[in-house]
């Protein structure tokens, strides 16, 4: 089986989000399972060529070996990819990224014969190759080499679509037929992820649940019509965890490293952090933990409108992230009124995420939407117990905790507002305080796999499934 992965970002080459994380480690996954893999993304101006030993293959394609035998090929256009951001700067997306993205789009597609790789999928990802399918469909359509190709879409985000202006429709090559309600048009603009959806042979998105989710006019992002009109071919495939990088036992990024049953360990790294964070130094108040970016999505507007409440609660918050400007401001009033309650770190950084992700006892996440999400499996891995909202990946990996039947692995509310929020972390105290319960949670949060192998699988299924349609 031959699959080629695109993707706009990869690990460790280029990343701005979760999506490279994905394409750097599911092409691993896939090898071990005996996929022959490779993989395609632009030759931006920030790759390090002599660190990651880049060679050049011919005039604008370079190459790298990474795992056992997957090359990972780039493509070079200096006027497109030799600039210092991947999507925009300052001023905010670069104005040409419609044929950036068009070209690389095509030059993948060229690739192909040159390379002699008859892949059996395509696997793009994103807006930034979602014309690949489109492309495959109608320009390269009559030719033979790509005859049995099939096309796999993966939604990482369905808020991003690649919106551009009708007018610059033309520079797609593309007939105006395929400017339409059931292709890539979308209220008089140009949208790559539709006309993916809608080209493509399989879609998949990264939960179960978000795959259900964004048929909603709630979830949809506009799409819901076209995703419901496709839904036998959408399916939700769960991202794996880099267990590799969320070990807390070979962590050297925390205070002191610990395994599962040790909490004696999980709670000094608690009270280092404590200290370091200018919080009391007690073992005992429960710490309550958050690592993301500071905005809707993520369940701010809702934990905003519960602060005081939450602030009166007996705890202590630790926040670290940034995102809108309002969120900054009012988490920045309560710390410099409360800094004995919330420690708050407004900046990007590693090494103090995995320092609250150790230290914490609760790890809250209320996002109002998730299509897979992360840092409730990073939690789990550290013990660190997750409280979050009932949606996408976080359904599916969260099971609210029953005393009664002694089944769950984390604190979950499935009514998105303020008094829920507040309620749920109120029930998740309540059980913080009967110690045998509690360890009891972390023994079991440690012992959830979220590796890629499982979920590798799962692609090989559907990349076997993946046949051109008419
Ligand atoms: P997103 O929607 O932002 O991709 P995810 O939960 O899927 O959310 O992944 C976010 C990842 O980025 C997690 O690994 C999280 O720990 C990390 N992260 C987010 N904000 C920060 C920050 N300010 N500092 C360090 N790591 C962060």
């Amino acid at each position: 089986m031959k699959v080629l992965l695109c993707s706009s970002e990869i690990v460790p080459f280029a990343k701005t989000g979760g999506l490279a994380d994905v394409a750097g480690a599911l092409p691993f996954a896939l090898e071990n399972i005996g996929i022959e893999v490779i993989l395609a993304m632009p030759k931006y101006k920030s790759i390090d060529e002599a660190k990651f030993g880049l060679k050049k293959l011919n005039k604008d394609i370079y190459t790298a070996k990474i795992g056992k035998g997957i090359t990972v090929y780039f493509i070079d256009n200096k006027k497109y990819f030799d600039r210092d951001g991947l999507y925009g700067d300052k001023d905010g997306d670069y104005p040409d990224n419609l044929e950036r993205f068009a070209y690389f789009s095509h030059r993948v597609l060229d690739l192909l014969p040159q390379i002699d790789f008859k892949a059996d999928c395509l696997h793009c990802n994103d807006w930034q190759s979602a014309l690949i399918p489109v492309y495959l469909k109608t320009i390269y359509k009559e030719k033979s080499f790509y005859k049995n190709m099939g096309t796999m879409l993966t939604v990482h985000n369905l808020a991003y679509q690649g919106l551009f202006s009708k007018s610059e429709f033309p520079k797609l090559g593309l007939d105006w037929n395929v400017f339409t309600m059931d292709g890539l048009e979308f209220y008089d603009k140009v949208n790559f992820l539709k006309g993916g959806i809608a080209f493509c042979d399989i879609v998949t998105t990264v939960s179960r649940a978000y795959a259900q989710e964004i048929q909603t006019k709630e979830f949809g992002c506009g799409l819901e019509g076209l995703l419901n009109k496709r839904r036998d071919v959408l399916y939700g495939v769960i991202n794996g965890l880099d267990c590799g990088a969320w070990d807390p036992s070979e962590d050297k990024l925390i205070f002191k490293p610990y395994s599962s049953g040790n909490w004696e360990d999980k709670y000094f790294n608690k009270t280092a952090l404590q200290k370091e964070c200018g919080l009391q130094v007690d073992p005992n108040i429960p710490l309550l933990g958050f690592v993301g970016r500071l905005a809707e999505q993520k369940g701010l507007d809702i934990f905003a409108a519960a602060i005081d409440e939450i602030t009166k609660l007996n705890l202590q918050l630790v926040f670290l992230g940034t995102g809108d400007m309002k969120y900054h401001l009012l988490l920045q009033g309560v710390a410099k009124k409360l800094p004995c309650t919330l420690s708050l770190s407004l900046k990007f950084d590693n090494s103090l995420a995995h320092k609250i992700y150790a230290a914490s006892d609760i790890f809250l996440m209320p996002s109002r939407y998730e299509p897979c999400g992360l840092g409730q499996m990073i939690s789990l891995k550290y013990a660190t117990i997750p409280l979050v909202f009932k949606t996408g990946g976080l359904a599916d990996t969260i099971e609210d905790y029953d005393p009664l039947t002694d089944k769950g692995n984390g604190f979950v509310f499935d009514c998105y507002s303020k008094s829920a929020l507040v309620k749920e972390i109120k029930t998740a105290l309540y059980f913080y305080q009967q110690k045998n319960i509690w360890n009891k949670l972390m023994d079991r949060a440690v012992k959830y796999n979220f590796s890629w192998d499982e979920s590798a699988k799962k692609y090989r299924d559907l990349y076997k499934k993946c046949k051109p349609s008419a």
